[in-house]
């Protein structure tokens, strides 16, 4: 017997029971972005490879192990599916000269790709918003992109978030921050393993990131950043915090918030819940100066955060959520052709009057039909009979209340339901 074709692993479908989730999601979110004027933009889903390696940094989880990478053998150009947003939205602000007009304020959404081992809340192919502040100099829009986090969580009806937030200073600042871990992680180099002894000397700062409980010592008395913080990254921080406060946002400060893309300088900021487990972290973001000039564009001032979806929605539902799942005010069960061709001009015209419809396939008996009509959770069932088609009306039946069916010209239908 021939095996099925299965999905990938870590690569997930999402089903109808599932999916209406998924689109009161989306439109929470888009009508909450528009409430602070961000625009949407597209952007395709595979890039050039060396996009991502320019902009996240050759030596982090992400390039080092986690992209799908591929030669597209019709012209041997190395292609990868793009495992997170900012660099191609970057890439596109750059390629169509959008800053031109003044600073951008974006979002987009969509599925991202890393080959990570699939857990709960961790997989393959997930989902973000992401939302891009451009050519902005901050911190008034660092703290507007945590402020409207903080409103979408009230709107999701999610609760218990921690803010941490942190900087990382300017470039000066990190090359300097920089050295010292160096020396610091030099001194103590038979304590590294082996993912820090690797990286010791290409980007030390990811150690500070390293999960492994061994190193928790070490990296607890490694030099802060915060010694070494410049003047300007001070100041920043200050008026961001002050921004926060006024605005009533709590937040801890985290000062050994790493983010894992080498991309990000001065604030960075993590939403966190303790009720998802270990994949705590729903939404997460910063500012990277950097980057615009790193991809080859001129250089432009930036800030964005992304968030992941399916924690996002799992968070809801730990919050005891409560979307009713989308079901139909009206099923339209006829019988005899000259029942169905009516049943057909009715649904059209209920549907007209902004009702949503469904006009019952494939024949059977009223009774297979009623059946249908409750099982699929319709307010309503519209019978259309000899008898109707003879009277030029319909019957009307309530399925979710105990009132008695009548019947009626189907102008009165409309009306009747909405009241
Ligand atoms: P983590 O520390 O959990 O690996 P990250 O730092 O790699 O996260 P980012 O690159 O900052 O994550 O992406 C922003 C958000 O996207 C994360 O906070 C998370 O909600 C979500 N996310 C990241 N990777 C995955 C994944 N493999 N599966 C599901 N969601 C993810
Ligand atoms: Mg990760």
């Amino acid at each position: 017997m021939a095996t099925g074709v299965k999905a990938i692993r870590g690569m997930n479908d999402i089903l109808p029971d599932q999916s209406y989730r998924w689109e009161y999601f989306e439109q929470t979110v888009h009508k909450w972005l528009a409430a602070y004027g961000y625009r949407n933009i597209r952007t395709p889903i595979v890039e050039q490879t060396d996009l991502f390696i320019r902009s996240i940094g050759e030596v982090t989880d992400i390039v080092e192990k986690e992209m799908y990478t591929f030669i597209d053998h019709l012209n041997n150009d190395s292609l990868t599916l793009r495992p997170e947003g900012t660099a191609s939205c970057v890439r596109a602000v750059i390629e169509h000269n959008l800053l031109y007009a003044g600073p951008q304020r974006l979002y987009y959404a969509g599925p991202m790709f890393r080959h990570e081992r699939p857990q709960k809340g961790r997989y393959r192919q997930f989902h973000q918003v992401g939302v891009e502040a451009l050519g902005y100099v901050g911190p008034d829009i660092d703290a507007e992109l945590i402020v409207m986090c903080s409103r979408l969580w009230d709107l999701l009806g999610v609760y218990g978030l921690r803010l941490e937030i942190g900087t990382l200073g300017n470039a000066e600042s990190r090359a300097l921050h920089r050295t010292r871990l160096i020396k610091y992680f030099e001194q103590h180099r038979d304590n590294l393993d082996e993912d820090s002894l690797r990286r010791l000397h290409t980007n030390p700062l990811r150690i500070l990131d390293s999960k492994n409980p061994r190193m928790q010592g070490l990296i607890d008395n490694a030099p802060k950043l915060i010694d070494d913080l410049d003047e300007e990254s001070c100041i920043h921080f200050e008026s961001l915090q002050h921004i926060l406060r006024e605005q009533g946002i709590n937040f801890e400060i985290n000062l050994r918030l790493v983010r894992g893309l080498d991309y990000y300088n001065r604030s960075v900021f993590e939403w966190i819940t303790d009720k998802l487990g270990a994949q705590g972290t729903v939404c997460a973001g910063g500012r990277y100066d950097g980057l615009m000039e790193q991809v080859g564009g001129k250089s432009a001032p930036a800030c964005g955060f992304a968030m992941g979806i399916e924690r996002l929605l799992a968070l809801m539902q730990e919050c005891g959520e409560n979307i009713t799942p989308p079901a139909p005010d009206i099923y339209i069960a006829h019988q005899g052709e000259e029942g169905a061709d009516y049943a057909w001009k009715c649904a059209e015209f209920l549907r007209d009057e902004g009702l949503n419809i469904i006009l019952h396939c494939g024949g059977g008996s009223f009774k297979s039909q009623m059946k249908k009509a409750d099982a699929i959770g319709a307010s309503y069932a519209l019978i259309i009979g000899d008898d109707e088609v003879k009277a030029q009306e319909v019957t009307l039946k309530p399925l979710r209340e105990s009132i008695e069916q009548a019947s009626m010209k189907l102008s009165a239908v409309t009306e009747l339901i909405k009241k």
